[in-house]
């Protein structure tokens, strides 16, 4: 990291964090409360860089206010603890929608065909580029915290995952052989989910982890951070993979 990135970051945390947004985290993010002194210090440290560093842009007549910036850079920045991290280098900006939005895409057919279709999102992140996301979504999240759904850390999700073998990483990613058998182990949990799918089996994590790989793993964070012990009771090899890459272990109580 350069010095002075490093320099500005330095004087960004010694900055006192402001007393209405330690309420609000008090008050509004539920899972805020279980962190232990030491990570809620750190995570308070992780958003006052996140919210100096990345600008916020409301969209369809939303006008950002600083509560909305702050529930998201919470939710984002928790992803962030325990482990050395440049703050999702390749995000340029965070859009919010005030509902869900549409995106129109053009696929390309067999035969040259291109298709025009039409998307209702709740949120979507660019392979190096925005984080776009629903506030609607957002409040409905943070009323149910436990319900093993979170667009914010789906997203941002995809963001960790496509800046994967670069700068932002698990210690787990610096070596290739503890990486190789991370990565087998995380495939196997994809399969074997896509299998039971396919079967109609009850599965832990939604039908929609099945996609491809990057969906299993956006939508396993989500449940990891949100129903830990769900997770680690049905599924203790996968819960294992995502806390030895998250450098967590939200299911210890006393963390
Ligand atoms: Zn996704």
């Amino acid at each position: 990291m350069f010095g002075l990135k490093k320099y500005r970051r330095k004087k960004i945390i010694a900055k006192p964090f402001p007393h209405p947004w330690l309420n609000i985290l008090q008050r509004d993010v539920a899972w805020y409360q279980k962190l232990n002194q030491t990570d809620r210090a750190e995570l308070r440290r992780h958003i006052q860089i996140f919210l100096a560093e990345k600008p916020f842009e409301g969209c369809r007549g939303l006008v950002v206010m600083d509560y909305m910036r702050l529930i998201i850079a919470a939710n984002a920045c928790i992803l962030l603890l325990h482990r050395k991290t440049d703050y999702y280098p390749h995000l340029p900006s965070i859009l919010i929608y005030p509902a869900a939005f549409i995106v129109e895409r053009k696929n390309l057919l067999p035969g040259g065909i291109i298709a025009q279709t039409r998307q209702v999102l709740l949120g979507e992140s660019w392979h190096h580029g925005s984080v776009v996301l629903s506030w609607a979504q957002i409040r409905y999240d943070n009323r149910h915290p436990s319900d093993g759904k979170n667009v914010i850390f789906h997203e941002f999700a995809h963001q960790i995952d496509s800046s994967f073998a670069r700068e932002d990483n698990s210690t787990i990613l610096k070596n290739t052989k503890t990486f190789n058998r991370w990565a087998k182990s995380l495939g196997d949990n994809y399969r074997k989910h896509r299998k039971n799918v396919t079967q109609g089996q009850k599965t832990t994590l939604d039908r929609y982890a099945a996609t491809n790989p990057a969906e299993f793993f956006a939508v396993a964070t989500e449940v990891f951070f949100e129903s830990p012990k769900k997770l680690k009771n049905a599924s203790n090899d996968l819960y294992q993979r995502l806390a030895e890459f998250y450098c967590q272990n939200p299911a210890d109580d006393e963390r």
